[in-house]
């Protein structure tokens, strides 16, 4: 009995095999997607630019704002940047009353964010409040307050935006419960400006983030030395990443304006949805009936296979279908079998094993971290989470199996998305022995053992990557990413407004200039002006 356990746990974590060969197609076709999404719109990878043309590098200095308005909570946030790679953050967060989640206006809900945005200014900020309320009243600028005295400040807005300047971009549609139809189309910044601006608050909407680039931003600055980031991913709830890519490669149009004087732009890849064809992606019975039954069958893919909020759904239909097996006595009480011919089941009835989404995937991490021989906390946390009582070792151990080989392909997977991004950089390259920095972030990547461990065994075995180029990636933990990349990216909207105003002011001295000549210049000549 024990033996056919084992063999069918063998067959069921064989599925979830994915070999050195298929991570080298995956490499293959991930970059023939990601080229063909920098060519059209409407591909499966997006490849949304975002407006960010450059990254910190650490040296960065200066007081700024974020806001972080997720699916439950609103963050609101001062980050003092101290130039060294090092910050100070202060935040307050507050529950999103549910009533403003389907407020009938949107106006409700964003005047409610822009009241947490006073009170946070006035708990933590008074004195420049109330150096600003001064100023702004004897102020005669026509806004009635300097700039300069205006607080910087990037929202993070994690909802679909289609982004159409740094500081501007339309809500498509809601998620996560929310339902305000009269916000559908709207620019999200504008809302919340608005709002601010009837409180008479210091504060300007310079940046809308998504979380990836706030990660690429926030890694990019706490980077040791000068390195400046390539990659900012989320292994999380979901799974994304943002990466920082070269103006030339980017051939489809981009409308607004932009600084192109860096050449590159940071590119929201949507990588949730690589292969949504499945040319490439495994699919096991267990992912078909995950995505059969999911709210968006045949889209996010890749993410259905590598992220937070899948993983344990994967390990529990792969552990439900060992149950069911007839032939088995997996979890399941076989002395009681014997003595009344009635299977008594050891899993209470409520058990989350019999309920879409009942199985967490931090179950995974704490199965496979359990190197006890008897498995002895696993055991525990499955008859605590789980209400699978007084599982023996060998079931714990097909549990452990199980969760293991689900999170390994997840790994190997992301080591995809990722060794990919490194290819088409050129960065291995382009230079002899820079490292290639990853900013991560995200419970999955955080707590799933030995999670970057695997990929980094992966990138080994990638052609265009080896083992040498695989020791000079790095994958770091951002903290705190949403404040402080926000905050960095409040940042580079400000410094491009300086530079706008400087090209303007340029332009304007160099048509006065050539009027004053009156002279037209010849071909060739240079027409701008430092
Ligand atoms: P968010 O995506 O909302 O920013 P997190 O990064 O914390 O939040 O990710 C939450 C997801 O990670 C959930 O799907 C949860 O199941 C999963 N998760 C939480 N803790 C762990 C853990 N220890 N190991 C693996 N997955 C975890
Ligand atoms: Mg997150």
């Amino acid at each position: 009995m024990a033996k056919s356990l084992v063999e069918e746990t063998k067959r069921i974590t064989a599925q979830f095999e994915y070999t050195d060969d298929d991570v080298n197609r995956g490499v293959l076709e991930f970059l023939r997607q990601m080229n063909e999404g920098l060519q059209n719109d409407g591909t499966s990878l997006s490849q949304i630019p975002t407006y960010v043309t450059g990254v910190p590098n650490g040296t960065e200095k200066g007081l700024y704002m974020a806001v972080d308005l997720g699916g439950t909570n609103f963050r609101v946030c001062s980050v003092h940047l101290n130039g060294d790679s090092t910050f100070d953050l202060t935040y307050n967060k507050v529950a999103i009353p549910k009533e403003l989640m389907v407020a009938k206006t949107s106006k409700e809900l964003f005047g409610f964010l822009a009241k947490q945005i006073e009170l946070f200014l006035k708990e933590h900020h008074e004195e420049h409040f109330e150096a600003h309320q001064r100023r702004r009243k004897s102020s005669k600028a026509p806004e009635g307050y300097e700039t300069e005295n205006l607080f910087q400040l990037g929202f993070t807005f994690s909802f679909p935006v289609q982004q159409f300047g740094i500081n501007k971009g339309s809500l498509i549609r809601w998620t996560k419960g929310f339902d305000i139809p009269d916000a559908i189309g709207k620019d999200v910044c504008a809302l919340l400006q608005e709002e601010i601006d009837l409180l008479h608050l210091p504060v300007k909407v310079a940046a809308l983030v998504n979380d990836t680039v706030g990660t690429l931003m926030a890694r990019s600055y706490a980077a040791p030395g000068k390195t400046s980031t390539l990659i900012g991913a989320i292994f999380g709830t979901g799974t994304n990443g943002a990466y920082v890519e070269k103006i030339t490669n980017l051939q489809k149009s981009v409308d607004g304006d932009y600084n192109k004087s860096t050449g590159e732009m940071v590119i929201n890849t949507e990588w949730g949805s690589f292969d949504n064809q499945l040319n490439v992606l495994p699919s096991t019975p267990y992912d078909k009936k995950l995505d059969q039954d999911s709210v968006n069958p045949g889209i996010q893919i890749f993410e259905k296979r590598v992220s937070g909020m899948f993983l344990g759904e994967i390990a529990r239909l792969a552990i439900l279908d060992l149950y069911e097996k007839p032939t088995l006595s997996l979890f399941k009480d076989a002395n009681s079998n014997n003595n009344d011919g009635k299977a008594t089941s050891r899993v209470g009835e409520g058990s989350g094993l019999f309920q879409q989404w009942g199985l967490d995937s931090s179950l995974m991490s704490i199965a496979v971290g359990d190197t006890t021989p008897d498995l002895s906390s696993l055991r525990k946390e499955l008859e605590s989470e789980l209400q699978i009582r007084s599982a023996s070792v060998e079931e714990a151990q097909a549990f452990k199996d199980i969760a293991y080989a689900i999170g390994r392909r997840a790994a190997r997977l992301s080591a995809v998305a990722l060794g990919s991004i490194v290819i088409q950089s050129g960065r291995l390259t382009e230079t002899k022995d820079e490292s290639v920095d990853i900013g991560a972030d995200g419970s999955l990547v955080e707590y799933y053992p030995s999670f970057r461990d695997m990929i980094y065994e992966a990138f080994k075995i990638i052609k265009d990557i080896g083992a040498e180029g695989a020791d000079r990636i790095k994958i770091g933990i951002a903290k705190d990413g949403s404040g402080v990349g926000a905050a960095l990216i409040a940042l580079v909207a400000a410094n491009m407004e300086e530079e706008e105003t400087k090209d303007t002011l340029a332009a304007l001295k160099n048509a006065t200039a050539q009027k004053l000549a009156g002279a037209i210049p010849s071909v060739g000549a240079s027409t701008t002006l430092a």
